[in-house]
């Protein structure tokens, strides 16, 4: 195996296949819940690079990497040592950006804020937004079909791709980056890539929708008391506001006590956090806005751009305050709308019977029926014994009374390591058995991040 390490760093050089300390930085995800020891670390520098390296590592084990920001342990090698991780972030040119197509071309390892930024720079914008996105890649993005802020307007990842190339397992380029709006030659291979999590070949490139950056965005946050209150405000927000409604955000208490001081208004229940954004002036925005919040609790509207972006900077910083505060059993759930208040009416007692005092921190982007459902220890009690007392159960309960309301377990973060299992379990059978055929079709030798998602 070392003999095959030399081979790959004669052929492409010690720059470009790194290992011992210099690959430890790839070793370790985000969150550092997925150490594991790679063979080597794999560096192309452009799609050809790739193929080559692809061909020239058979049949060895391949991990692709962007940005490695995915918290269900995708993007890391296990603990063998035998897998080589492929890191694609010298992908990294932008391609083309057309004002006109409204659409940018860009490689696999851009970051997304950078695309953002160059986005912006031509008074569009892409509208892909999440908390990760200062290290997170387009690859990435579009690998773990990656929702974040704004989905409530312009849906996710998937939604926005006009485009994707692509090497495949056996080193060959698949070019599907015409960009076209509307396009029916045949199959959309491109939609089985996206979401799928590195199993069945690299993104190295994709093209995405811009489009025109709004003029105004005002937000506001409000405190409410009760779930069907929320639901209420969800419903009442759709029907006055139409397209204009860009995000809705929800936080228990547990998650505002964790925003301490910095809290807009009072702790409630529940707070919501919505963005408003459109090409008319901000006072017209702020006047809908004012009208909608009328019958409701405490709540502010931003009068400033300063005051928007710290309000959005605010509900960023909950995935960094939780690890601070000692950390979670996390969930990544989905739920219909109309079954949200039963679920969380159900939930939370037979949480409780559990583990008497358990503290929910949920949060998440509501008005697409996605919770992150993350459960912190009673007082006096570490994660770590949390987890390992009782993390199973708590998550057993979790899932399953989210399958009674017809939800998924698994809504923007992906299977990976971490919920492979709960996959095999939850999905029939002949769901599961088309996902091994297309596995096998695209990847016979399984090389493409092996045990990962499917088993
Ligand atoms: C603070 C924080 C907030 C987050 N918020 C959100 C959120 O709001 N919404 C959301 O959806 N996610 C969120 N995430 C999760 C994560 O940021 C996303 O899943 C993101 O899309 C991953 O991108 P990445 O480049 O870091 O991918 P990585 O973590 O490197 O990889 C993720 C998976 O994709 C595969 N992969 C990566 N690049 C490629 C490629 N070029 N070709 C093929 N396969 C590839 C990997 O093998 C792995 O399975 C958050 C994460 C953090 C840390």
């Amino acid at each position: 195996v070392n003999s095959a390490v030399d081979s790959l760093r004669s052929l492409f050089g010690t720059e470009q296949v790194l290992t011992a300390a210099d690959a430890l930085p790839f070793e370790r995800d985000w969150r550092g819940q997925f150490p594991g020891r790679a063979l080597a670390v794999l560096r192309p520098r452009s799609s050809a690079e790739l193929q080559a390296m692809v061909r020239a590592s058979h049949p060895l084990p391949l991990i692709p990497q962007g940005g490695n920001t995915g918290l269900v342990g995708g993007s890391t090698a296990d603990a063998s040592g035998g897998e080589l991780i492929v890191s694609l972030a010298r992908l990294n040119r932008v391609r083309r950006l057309d004002r006109l197509d409204l659409q940018i071309s860009a490689e696999a390892g851009c970051v997304l804020a950078t695309l953002q930024q160059a986005a912006a720079a031509e008074g569009l914008l892409l509208p892909l937004s999440m908390a990760s996105e200062g290290s997170c890649t387009l690859g990435g993005n579009l690998a773990t079909n990656a929702g974040g802020t704004q989905v409530l307007r312009w849906g996710n990842a998937r939604e926005l791709c006009l485009g994707l190339e692509l090497v495949l397992a056996d080193g060959s380029l698949l070019n599907d980056l015409d960009g076209l709006r509307k396009d029916h030659r045949g199959l959309n291979l491109r939609d089985l890539f996206i979401g799928s999590e590195g199993l069945l070949g690299f993104i190295t490139a994709a093209v995405m929708k811009l489009v025109p950056a709004p003029r105004a965005r005002v937000a506001a946050w409000v405190g409410l008391g009760s779930m069907e209150a929320v639901i209420e405000l969800l419903l009442a927000a759709r029907e006055q506001l139409g397209e204009q409604l860009s995000g809705f955000e929800l936080m228990n208490a547990e998650v505002q006590a964790l925003l301490g001081s910095e809290l807009p208004v009072p702790a409630a229940t529940w707070a919501v956090l919505l963005e408003l954004s459109s090409s008319v002036d901000a006072a017209a925005l702020g006047d809908a806005l004012a009208k909608l919040l009328a019958p409701s609790g405490d709540a502010v509207i931003t009068q400033s751009q300063a005051q928007f972006e710290r309000l959005w900077a605010l509900r960023e910083s909950i995935p960094e305050r939780q690890t601070r505060a000692g950390g979670n059993l996390k969930h990544d759930i989905s739920l219909p709308l109309s079954r949200m208040a039963d679920f969380l009416a159900a939930v939370e007692p037979a949480l409780q019977r559990l583990v008497p005092g358990l503290r929910p921190q949920v949060f998440g982007h509501l008005g697409d029926g996605n919770l992150h459902f993350n459960l912190a220890p009673p007082a006096g009690m570490s994660v770590v014994q949390l987890r390992a007392q009782w993390g199973e159960a708590l998550t057993r309960c979790v899932f399953d009374s989210v399958a009674a309301q017809g939800g998924s377990f698994s809504a923007e973060h992906g299977i990976g390591r971490l919920r492979r299992d709960e996959l095999a379990r939850s999905l029939d059978a002949e769901r599961l058995a088309w996902m091994r055929r297309v596995k096998r079709l695209f990847d016979p030798a399984n090389r493409l991040n092996p045990g990962r998602v499917l088993d």
